[in-house]
């Protein structure tokens, strides 16, 4: 099969155009790089079988022939995307619809990477795929949350007029290799801080919680999602829920330094709690995450360790 993978070259799609790559496939990376880094690609780009294309999604160009799209790109780290808030709701907006549009000229899927922003902070816990949400329509955060509900709305209401077949994954919190160190969202900030001995930034009290998934997990799930015909949306995330106190104990922990922890204020809007239900996932795709917060931590440290030297 060969695969559009828009945003191929962030964290998610890097770690998904490595792992389709080595299932067989052909794979054609397009990304701006605004947030995507070119070395998380750059071992894929000797290969005959993977491309890459140096692209704005926004604007039209010819993939080759392609039998699906991931559509994963986005600008998702909370500091990036409230310093490019115009990019990030033209890339879920007119990007998708692109994406959209392609989809529908060449008959094939196109798996669309949605987020648990959607819920905003959620007021029904776990959450399920059925609940609306509670986001702020104008606060700081909207950029990203409304942009990705409105690619959902617009990825099915071209299911629904067009029958393009879509799937929507709505993913959790992920972490893992090929993460920005210096995207500055918790995993590579309490990471490259205790493994640099400095105190780690906790905001707020840290009683906030986040559900983390490991990346390989994600990435299955996303193949999943395209191997089936489920249009969604399906929510791809670890139940195993954490308070960002314990996630900060735990990789202090991990690492062997002591617990050194620097409070500062809560950005605005910040979610209070996180955590998905995952029996839609279970059941139609038959997909549940198998690695814990702890052998996941221990691959994702060894990870920067390497990248940071
Ligand atoms: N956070 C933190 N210290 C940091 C970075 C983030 O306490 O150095 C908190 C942040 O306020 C949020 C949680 O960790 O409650 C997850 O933040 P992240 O930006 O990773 O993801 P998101 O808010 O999009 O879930």
């Amino acid at each position: 099969m060969r695969y559009l993978i828009t945003g191929g070259a962030g964290f998610i799609g890097a770690n998904l155009a490595h792992q389709l790559v080595e299932e067989g496939n052909e794979i054609l990376v397009v990304d701006n790089l605004i947030t995507g880094r070119h070395s998380n690609i750059e071992d894929l780009v000797r290969n005959s079988r993977f491309e890459f294309k140096r692209q704005d999604i926004i604007e039209i160009f010819d993939p080759g022939d392609i039998d699906g799209i991931y559509h994963l790109a986005s600008i998702g780290s909370v500091y990036h995307y409230l310093n490019n808030p115009i990019e990030t709701m033209r890339v879920g907006s007119i990007g998708t619809e692109r994406m959209l549009e392609l989809a529908r000229e060449r008959n094939c899927r196109l798996v669309f990477s949605s987020t648990s922003e959607v819920y905003g902070s959620p007021l029904v816990h776990p959450q399920v795929e059925d609940y609306w949400g509670n986001v702020n329509p104008v606060g700081i955060r909207s950029v990203y949350d409304e942009s990705k509900r409105y690619a959902e709305a617009l990825t099915m209401a071209y299911y629904r007029k067009y029958r393009v077949d879509v799937g929507i994954a709505r993913i959790f919190n992920t972490y893992g290799p090929y993460m920005d160190p210096d995207d500055r969202r918790v995993m590579p900030n309490f990471i490259t801080q205790a493994l640099s001995g400095k105190p780690l930034t906790i905001y707020g009290d840290g009683s906030q919680t986040r559900s983390f998934c490991y990346v390989d997990d994600t990435v299955g799930g996303l193949i999943k999602l395209m191997e089936s015909n489920c249009p969604g949306p399906v929510n791809i995330g670890n139940p195993d829920e954490y308070s960002i106190k314990e996630l900060a104990d735990t990789i202090s922990a991990l690492l062997g330094v002591p617990g050194k922890y620097e409070y500062e204020e809560l950005p605005e809007d910040d979610p209070l709690k996180r955590k998905p239900d995952i029996s839609l996932a279970k059941s139609v795709l038959g997909w549940t995450p198998g690695v814990s917060l702890r052998e996941g931590l221990e691959k994702t440290i060894k990870w920067f360790r390497k990248e940071l030297q």
